[in-house]
């Protein structure tokens, strides 16, 4: 049978959680029903086609009609983004099944479920089924994209007809996933995957899909190995987007320069690569973006603000002359183990509450095969900076980089106590953001990121710093990390803490 180049496209979830019907509450809609919801291109469709205590499953159907997608094109229209999906019929339909999903699962996507509170923060047993999607690049792409989120991939080309294999395989692919993890975190990996995966030609997209991209890749995409081929795939290559977009994952710990070069996916397909040829002449003919994108090719790039965080962070602690150093709020591990290289740090701590975050970690420190004499000096572990906890103490200095601005405010008096009335080291070193700043960031739109619960002025940041020094014992100094603009400040603040001699 030939495969239709169909315009419908299936997801299902399936969960073996008991009770797995709960599924229900966490995707808010009801197991029972066969719910319908419009969207300017088609109907969005959510039933359950099984629903029993040991094992449920949800499944989205996307029926796009072609009519309605074409008349979702005037510019006024609120999908006029959407436009660009017309021209690329079989490789649309993924990414809308992206954007049905963001609208149909809004609430579970946000990790919110009032009926069962403790619900969403659970990582469930999952698979995750889409037995035809368009995909550019093939089985080996889908593996290279969901592998190093956790997931257990099996992707198989689907043959143009099962009765000509000689005709080879088309461009869908069997997709499935397995896994456990939050729900919440597996609706953000598909809709940010989906629409990366059939790589439609974007010939406009809004300036706040960067923002989208940064929010639903929150907590998995700026460790992604893969976040310069996300990045730019996902915001329909355009340069200076993406380097908006993977300028900002830096900001949240997790960027290398060459990340931030255009280049060509390595193993992309011959067509893919003369696409992508094809489409920068194409733009150059048009004389749009290209020209900015030019002139950002040519400016001198800047040393990205994570690793000027870094070392201005390690400089301190060498000035302050500390030995051991605990790395509060680690995340993914890069001053650890920057700390780890450095033989005059002789024992090294790393603390986090997320244990997604201390996974990549581990892997990027090669903790498996660090040498012996490494590993002795450190201390990787889970916890949380709002509950005492005797493993916090016994270092010269602790380093709370980005960190407080992650703690709701009503709970940052539980981190002082932990950390400058319990921990008590010698020195503390606090970095975060200083809004005034933000001012400067292109396409910034509200905090630098999804999960900060507040940026503060460099006098908000003062005055907690002086009012808990002054609490606890301490003394502090303030320092710049980063150009120190002279109308509105460095993009980071720095408070180095350091203990009264009597207390
Ligand atoms: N310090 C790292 C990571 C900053 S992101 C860097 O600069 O690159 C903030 C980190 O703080 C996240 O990894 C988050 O999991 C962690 N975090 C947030 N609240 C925390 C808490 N209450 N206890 C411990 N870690 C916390």
């Amino acid at each position: 049978m030939a495969v239709r180049q169909t315009w419908d496209v299936l997801l299902t979830i399936t969960t073996t959680a008991r009770p797995a019907t709960d599924l229900g509450f966490l995707l808010h809609k009801h197991p029972g029903r066969v719910q319908e919801f419009g969207q300017s291109f088609g109907t969005a469709t959510v039933f359950y086609p099984e629903a029993e205590e040991e094992r449920c499953t949800a499944a989205l159907l996307l029926e796009v009609d072609p009519i309605a997608l074409v008349r979702s094109r005037g510019k006024s229209s609120p999908d006029f983004s959407l436009s660009q999906y017309v021209n690329d019929r079989p490789y649309a339909a993924s990414s809308l099944l992206a954007v049905a999903l963001a609208d149909v699962f809004r609430t579970a996507r946000a990790g919110r479920c009032n009926a069962r509170p403790a619900l969403p923060g659970t990582p469930l047993p999952l698979e995750l089924r889409l037995p035809a999607l368009p995909c550019r690049g093939g089985p080996e792409l889908a593996a290279r994209l969901f592998e190093p989120l956790g997931w257990e991939v099996d992707a198989q080309a689907v043959p143009l007809d099962e009765g000509f294999p000689e005709w080879g395989d088309s461009r869908y692919v069997g997709l499935t996933l397995r896994g456990t993890a939050r729900l919440a975190d597996a609706l953000n990996h598909l809709y940010v995957l989906l629409p990366v995966l059939d790589d439609g030609k974007h010939y406009w997209i809004a300036p706040d899909e960067v923002d989208k991209l940064i929010r639903a890749g929150a907590g998995w995409l700026s460790g992604h190995p893969e976040r310069g081929l996300i990045t730019r795939r996902y915001l329909g290559r355009r340069w200076a987007l993406a380097r908006t977009a993977l300028a900002r994952l830096a900001e949240l710990g997790d960027e290398t320069e060459e990340q931030l070069e255009p280049a060509v996916e390595e193993d992309a397909p011959a067509d893919e690569a003369a696409a992508a040829e094809a489409e920068a002449a194409e733009a150059e003919a048009q004389g749009d973006a290209s020209q900015e994108e030019a002139a950002q090719e040519a400016a001198p790039k800047a040393k990205p603000l994570n690793l000027r965080r870094r070392e201005a962070v390690l400089a301190k602690l060498e000035e302050l002359g500390a030995v051991s150093v605990i790395d509060l709020g680690c995340g993914q591990g890069e001053l650890v183990g920057a700390l780890l290289a450095r033989p005059r740090f002789a024992r090294v701590g790393g603390m986090d509450v997320s244990s997604m975050a201390l996974t990549i970690a581990a892997r990027k420190l090669r903790l498996e095969r660090m040498p012996d004499s490494k590993r002795a000096r450190l201390t990787l572990f889970q916890g949380a900076l709002t509950y005492t906890d005797k493993r916090l103490s016994g270092y010269d200095a602790a380093v709370l980089m980005e960190v407080i601005e992650h703690v709701d405010p009503p709970r940052l008096t539980a981190l002082e106590r932990v950390v400058f009335g319990r921990a008590r080291p010698q020195h503390v070193l606090v970095t975060t953001p200083n809004v005034e700043h933000n001012v400067r960031y292109e396409f910034l739109t509200g905090l630098r990121h999804p999960d900060h619960r507040f940026e503060w002025t460099r006098a908000e940041f003062a005055a907690w710093a002086t009012r808990v020094a002054g609490e606890y014992g301490y003394q502090v100094a303030f320092e710049p990390v980063g150009d120190d603009d002279p109308e509105v400040g460095p993009p980071t603040q720095m408070g180095v803490f350091t203990r009264d001699q009597r207390s």
